[in-house]
């Protein structure tokens, strides 16, 4: 299960939600996986790490 936590381009003032281009699992942190987020509007790469494990209920 994957949290859709698309994190927000810092180069804009407006809030832009990056999309996840690919996904990169470690080793020693089984339950965190390592996204690879670029923002469609100006291209800018950013890494953050998106939890998988033990899923916490979505209000
Ligand atoms: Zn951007």
């Amino acid at each position: 299960m994957i949290l859709d936590e698309a994190p927000a381009c810092d180069r804009h003032e407006s809030m832009v939600p990056m999309r996840l281009r690919t996904m990169h699992s470690d080793s020693s942190r089984p339950d965190v996986v390592d996204g690879l987020y670029e923002c469609p509007e100006c291209g800018h790469e950013r890494r953050a790490p998106i939890r998988t494990g033990e899923a916490e209920t979505a209000a």
